[in-house]
């Protein structure tokens, strides 16, 4: 059958492009191997963040702020309307500049960023509302099935799915994820794709009672903070910060293959009431790499595996205390009360092993991971109480920045645009939706100019 525009993937890149483009009636296809539409945004906490600077670079999209800021503003609209709480974070900015000035005393560079939380039991909820709302726009979804190749022919695009059927389409955009961002590089090395290595983002996950980070999160939700290691002057922050959450794995799309299993890294998540006693957030360092070795999704993948062989196949977690002291942490002593360390009971949801962050983690990411904490322990007394949890692997698979024309995310390849995460293009839902508005948006112009 023969579509204008296939979209492969229907998390928030996907679904916010196909919005765009059933308003102009271009034939819609969005095909995804989930059976649930939303993507990872479907199955995670949901923390919408209304901020230019967070979730996406405006480099990267060639947007100014001033197009940024209209596109958030549609998608926060949107959302509302789709049902999302009304309740908003980070607005306060009288308190948002006492905690900036405190910060940055410390080298450490406070963003107020206005936010709302759809919880991960909504989440999946909205997501279906969206997709309802395509079908009766005219948009088809093609759910539980998996693009395996892409063809440039003549007519247009093939694509071949694992049911063995073909779809063509004249225009194709792909917001594969990260789960899907390996698959798709190498489609994009046979179709010719240029493109760029994107950083390595490693670090940790951290859990500490709600109390601790309370003072922060009661004013920003999402509390991000950035800060350059002094060690060797790296970008580390935090990131995805879930008061009252829940450590979790990574959907399994999103594991390192390796020896029969997914190897899944480790992330965090809040429901909407259900809440813990605990607040996780991640610590990222960010690193580009140099030659001989400038591919960053090799390393991460060595990162991985290294982690899980330390850990005997399982994630590994860390007492504060027991870093701190130079000894690994172990199951006997793991909640122990003469250490203190029964003010902090895990949250994490399968099984890890008390291990040690220092053999499993290269010193570059270890140096910068404890000076980022004992800095936020300067302005949020307790982030370095012994009984502070870390857990690793904390992975960002967003590896590969595709080039793209400016503002279309059109790549190389003419009628071939990509959006998302797995593009290189953003880092959180409502910057995979920017990224997706517009990739629609640069379709409907070339459209309009045939
Ligand atoms: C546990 C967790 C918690 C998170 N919490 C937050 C948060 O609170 N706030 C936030 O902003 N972000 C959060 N994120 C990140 C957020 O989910 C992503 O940034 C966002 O979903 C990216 O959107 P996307 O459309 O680019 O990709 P995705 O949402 O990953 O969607 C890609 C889709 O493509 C499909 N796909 C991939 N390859 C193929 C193929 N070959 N054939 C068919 N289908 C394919 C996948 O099945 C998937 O549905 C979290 C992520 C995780 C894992």
């Amino acid at each position: 059958m023969t579509y204008d525009v296939i979209i492969v993937g229907a998390g928030p890149a996907g679904l916010f492009a196909a919005k765009i483009l059933s308003k102009k009636k271009l034939k819609t296809l969005i095909i995804d191997e989930r059976s649930i539409p939303g993507g990872a945004g479907a199955l995670t906490d949901g923390k919408l963040i209304f901020d230019n600077r967070i979730g996406m670079e405006l480099d990267e999209l060639s947007i100014d702020e001033e197009k940024a800021n209209s596109i958030i503003h549609y998608i926060e609209n949107y959302f509302l309307k789709l049902g999302v709480p009304p309740e908003v974070s980070g607005i306060d900015a009288v308190r948002g500049e006492k905690i900036r000035k405190r910060a940055a005393k410390y080298g450490l560079n406070f963003i107020l960023s206005k936010s709302r939380h759809m919880g991960t039991d909504n989440a999946h909820k909205i997501m279906k509302k969206f997709k309802e709302e395509l079908g009766l726009r005219g948009v088809d979804f093609l759910m539980n099935t998996r693009v395996e190749k892409v063809n440039n022919e003549k007519k247009g695009f093939v694509v071949s799915t694992n049911h063995k059927k073909k779809f063509d389409s004249k225009y194709l955009l792909v917001c594969p994820g990260r789960g899907g961002s390996h698959w798709w590089r190498k489609q994009a090395d046979k179709l010719g794709i240029k493109y760029k290595h994107g950083p390595i983002q490693m670090g940790v996950r951290v859990e500490l009672p709600v109390e601790t980070l309370k003072p922060i999160t009661d004013v920003s939700y999402d509390a991000k903070f950035l800060f350059k290691s002094l060690s060797h002057n790296d970008g580390v922050r935090t990131f995805c910060v879930c008061p009252g959450g829940f450590v979790t794995l990574e959907p399994p799309q999103n594991g390192i293959p390796y020896r029969g299993k997914m190897l899944q890294p480790v992330n965090g998540h809040a429901l909407s009431k259900m809440k813990s006693k605990n607040t996780n957030f991640a610590i990222l360092v960010t690193l580009p790499l140099t030659k001989p070795e400038s591919d960053p999704k090799e390393y991460i993948i060595r990162s991985v595996i290294n982690t899980y062989e330390n850990g005997g196949g399982k994630p590994i977690a860390q007492r504060w205390g027991d870093l701190i002291r130079g000894s690994r942490s172990k199951k006997e002593t793991f909640d122990s009360v003469a250490r203190g360390y029964d003010r902090v009971k895990s949250t994490m949801n399968t099984e890890f092993t008390p291990g040690d962050i220092s053999i499993a983690y290269p010193e570059r990411f270890y140096s910068a991971i404890k000076e980022m904490i004992i800095q936020l322990d300067k302005i949020i007394p307790g982030v370095a109480h012994p009984s502070t949890i870390l857990y690793i692997p904390e992975v960002k698979l967003c590896d590969t920045v595709y080039l793209t024309l400016k503002d279309t995310n059109e790549t190389s390849v003419n009628n071939l645009f990509v959006a998302g995460d797995g593009a290189g293009k953003s880092r959180g839902i409502v910057g995979a939706g920017v990224a997706g508005i517009l990739a629609a948006e640069g379709i409907i112009k070339k459209e309009l100019n045939d």
